[in-house]
């Protein structure tokens, strides 16, 4: 049987000492955490629930900014609607979390935490250049998200550090983000390929930013800057959005395991996001000129 110390710190500043005097290892919703534990491949001597932390959720827009607290649910995150107008593609893949209780206990800080490649809110994030805050007792840092992350659960957080906020600027004009998902089955599925694509039309319909993120397909979520400029300054057609869909391909290393083969993901990328980009760009023509 598994022993370990257990504290659960009221507040950021008491979460600070626990982390400081035992070393411990932080528990949000545990929806990684106890699997890993239950399969042997996760062990802390103190375990710190920061679930009672209020001050770490919430999502608030300030002066054009987005802040999302690390503790939010992926519950809250779907139903916010500062999210909804903001960032509908973050919505769109909170939404896409696993099952109910998964959403409703598993939060924002603890999917970009785990470094998954398949974390279904880093696209949407990357797409819309997020930047993580991270604190510790003794300093204070906010880097790109992109990068953050350094490989398959390997990212740049130190020791006693914790995420404080993710947040990203609010895109204005005609705009329009998407978030396309393909998982092994309905529910509970997580992610074989992921891509989210955001788009900012200029007042003649050109494109004049073009962004796009593509999960499960390399060590960590990747930005596909071949595929965004084909579209920068152009009038996005279904062809030319095509043809920049299947240039992301060379922008992506996926690999063969248990829930796909590479050469699947790889076809697989560039139709999620000739997908995402159309998906994108139709909401944003809607706006042209609004
Ligand atoms: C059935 C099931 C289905 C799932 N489906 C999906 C899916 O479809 N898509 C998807 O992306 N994920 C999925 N997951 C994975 C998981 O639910 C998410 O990654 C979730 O967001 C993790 O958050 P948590 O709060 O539960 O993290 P926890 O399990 O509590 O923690 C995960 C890791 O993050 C660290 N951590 C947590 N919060 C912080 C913080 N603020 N600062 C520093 N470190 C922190 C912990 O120490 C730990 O190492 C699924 C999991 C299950 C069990």
């Amino acid at each position: 049987m598994l022993e370990f110390d257990f504290l659960q710190p009221q507040s950021l500043a008491e979460l600070m000492v626990a982390l400081d005097e035992t070393g411990g290892s932080i528990l949000a919703g545990g929806t990684d955490v106890i699997p890993r534990m239950r399969s042997n491949l996760f062990s802390a001597s103190t375990l710190v629930d920061v679930s009672k932390i209020g001050e770490l959720s919430f999502i608030e827009e300030r002066a054009g900014e987005i802040v999302i607290g690390a503790l939010t649910t992926h519950a809250e995150l779907m139903n916010s609607e500062v999210l909804r107008s903001a960032n509908p593609a973050l919505v769109d893949a909170a939404a896409s979390v696993g099952c109910n209780q998964t959403r409703q206990r598993g939060t924002l800080g603890g999917n970009l935490a785990n470094a998954s490649p398949a974390a279904d809110t880093v696209p949407p994030l990357l797409v819309f250049d997020a930047q993580v805050r991270l604190v510790s007792s003794d300093s204070e840092r906010t880097l790109p998200l992109i990068d953050f992350f350094v490989g398959p659960g390997k990212t740049r957080l130190g020791p006693a550090e914790v995420i404080h906020t993710v947040s990203f600027p609010r895109l204005t004009g005609a705009w329009g983000a998407a978030f396309q998902k393909i998982g092994k089955r309905s529910g509970m599925a997580i992610a074989v390929v992921s891509a989210a694509a955001a788009v900012v039309l200029d007042e003649t319909g050109k494109v004049s930013d073009a962004r796009l993120a593509l999960g499960s397909v390399a060590p960590t979520v990747v930005r596909s800057p071949k595929a965004e400029s084909i579209l920068q300054g152009q009038q996005p057609t279904p062809k030319l959005i095509k043809a920049a869909a299947q240039a992301s391909a060379g922008d992506i290393s996926p690999i063969s395991d248990v829930r796909s083969t590479a050469e699947y993901r790889r076809h697989a990328a560039t139709v999620l996001a000739e997908r995402a980009f159309q998906q994108a760009v139709d909401q944003a023509v809607s706006l042209v000129g609004a």
